[in-house]
């Protein structure tokens, strides 16, 4: 197989397609010859093939990324990183509508939007006259990163830009469901300047290659964007060489809607919280609950917003909002917790199926579905579910909405609808959650920090707290005195 091939999509665009796996500047062959498929969630069929990275890929790729460390990149300024960044997200910028066509087509995206930024310093300490310390934030060395399929380009960039400001080298794997775009932005790195070896692509699957990675002994940092349940694994990986670990996992956030709530935006937001790529984000507001006062209007205008604008279509359709799962096995979990929900008594209100439209009905389209009137024990209230599938429950006061919102493992995203200034305050510190969003749903700003709590993870990504998660802090201590 070669490393490239030529693709043209249905919406005009071409393009040559990198297959090979991109270390030291340059695409190259699994040492194997292995590959893997890369499917159209919008047809089920195979798109192409990249090589997928086995366990003496990730060595050459993490002794490439140790040697670009020790050469210079840990030597070398801010400034001329920061330059280095800058030219990397103007490519970014230039290429960001075949970017974007690229992700739609391998992940069943239907829109796109993607950001970057930079700034660290350290501090002088002095509590005696006669000594003085100060610390400096050294980058860790080589960073394993390891991103999920549902946003593939905006986890690169939230990983990558952090760990290079800080000056690491870093070996990210894409997820074996999503290889291409990254694939396709890895040139714009040597095309702007990076020294070989800054950073390395790898495709490939979780269990060969992410493995491999995140107990590599010679690989000090691994951050992760995925599943709880692979977290979980990646942190025990992680032992081997006690290598720092951050960890974005899973969520089931919940959306509070008082009865004091502007209920055309509660409705609006709430849309938009868990329909939006599909309930594919972690952050989803997938568990709504509606004080008793304004349920069944709620419930009502919900459905009836969601029916009507949310329409579902090819990703390269202009009218097309809800595009189709991103996989076969995503497709098939989902449709199972939609049977579950019934079952267990969930009363449906919309969606509850596959769409067997002919023009969708061999891509991974499954109608959103709203399911009412759910109990606080339902599987569908307390599993993620990660499709276009929510549950909405009554809740009588604000200590019953908070235990509610509360009740889960998760902690990751909370939102907010009220009038009241005093109690959204009161209840965004009672909420367990990373990210408070008071009369909005998944708000984010690359300046903000983004991460959960409990177990939806470990530590932040985005802006200085972001940036702080690369660096760790040395202590130099001076004495300006003499032994006693
Ligand atoms: P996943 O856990 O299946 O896979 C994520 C990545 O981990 C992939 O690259 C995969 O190849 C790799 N992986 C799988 N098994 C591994 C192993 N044993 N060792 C090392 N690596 C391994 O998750 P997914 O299905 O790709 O993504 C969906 C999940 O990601 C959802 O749970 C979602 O909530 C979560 N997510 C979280 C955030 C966040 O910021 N908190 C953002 C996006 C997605």
């Amino acid at each position: 197989m070669s490393l490239s091939y030529e693709v043209s999509l249905p919406d005009g665009t071409k393009f040559s397609q990198p297959a090979g796996l991109f270390i030291n500047n340059e695409y190259v062959k699994s040492k194997s010859g292995k590959t893997l498929d890369s499917i159209n969630p919008g047809t089920g069929e195979v798109n192409g093939h990249v090589y997928a990275a086995q366990e003496e890929d990730v060595d050459i790729a993490v002794a490439a990324a140790r040697e670009a460390f020790n050469k210079g990149w840990k030597k070398s300024s801010g400034v001329d990183r920061a330059n280095l960044l800058f030219a990397f997200a103007k490519e970014l910028k230039d290429n960001r509508d075949l970017l974007g066509s690229i992700e739609a087509w391998d992940s069943g995206k239907t829109k796109i939007k993607m950001q970057s930024t930079i700034s660290m310093s350290g501090k002088v300490i002095q509590h005696d006259p006669l000594k003085l310390a100060y610390t400096v934030h050294e980058p860790f060395g080589v960073c394993g990163q390891i991103i999920p399929w549902n946003y593939p380009l905006a986890m690169a960039a939230w990983k990558l830009a952090p760990a290079l400001a800080a000056g690491n080298t870093v070996v990210l794997k894409s997820s074996e469901i999503t290889p291409l775009s990254i694939l396709y932005l890895a040139q714009f790195f040597k095309k702007v300047g990076f020294p070989p070896g800054v950073v390395n692509f790898i495709s490939g699957y979780g269990a060969v290659a992410g493995k491999a990675l995140a107990e590599h002994l010679d690989v000090d940092k691994i951050a992760f964007t995925g599943s709880t349940a692979t977290g979980r694994v990646i942190q025990k990986l992680a032992t081997s060489n006690l290598k720092a670990v951050t960890l974005e996992c899973g969520g089931k956030s919940p959306l509070i809607v008082r009865k004091d709530a502007d209920l055309e935006q509660a409705v609006k937001w709430a849309a938009v919280g868990i329909m939006s790529n599909q309930g594919q984000i972690c952050t989803s507001t997938s568990r709504i609950y509606v004080q008793q006062e304004v349920y069944d209007e709620f419930v009502t205008k919900f459905a009836k917003h969601v029916e009507e604008e949310y329409k579902q279509g090819h990703v390269f359709e202009s009218d097309a909002v809800v595009g189709p799962q991103v996989s076969q096995q995503q497709y098939d979990k989902i449709l199972s917790y939609i049977d579950i929900g019934k079952k267990e008594g969930a009363r449906l209100v919309l969606g509850g199926e596959k769409n067997t439209d002919p023009k969708l009905k061999d891509g991974y389209f499954i109608k959103p579905t709203i399911f009412a009137d759910v109990k606080p024990t339902h599987r569908i209230v307390n599993e993620e579910i990660f499709g276009p599938v929510v549950s909405v429950g009554k809740f009588v006061d604000d200590d019953e909405a908070i235990k509610y919102a509360n009740q889960t493992e998760y902690g990751l995203g909370a939102a907010i609808f009220t009038k009241d200034i005093t109690v959204a305050h009161t209840m965004a510190s009672d909420v367990q959650a990373g990210m408070v969003w008071i009369n909005s749903s998944n708000d984010s700003d690359v300046h903000i920090p983004f991460g959960g709590v409990k177990m939806s993870g470990i530590g932040r990504e985005l802006g200085e707290y972001g940036l702080n998660m690369y660096t760790q802090a040395k202590a130099i201590h001076v004495n300006l005195g003499s032994m006693l």
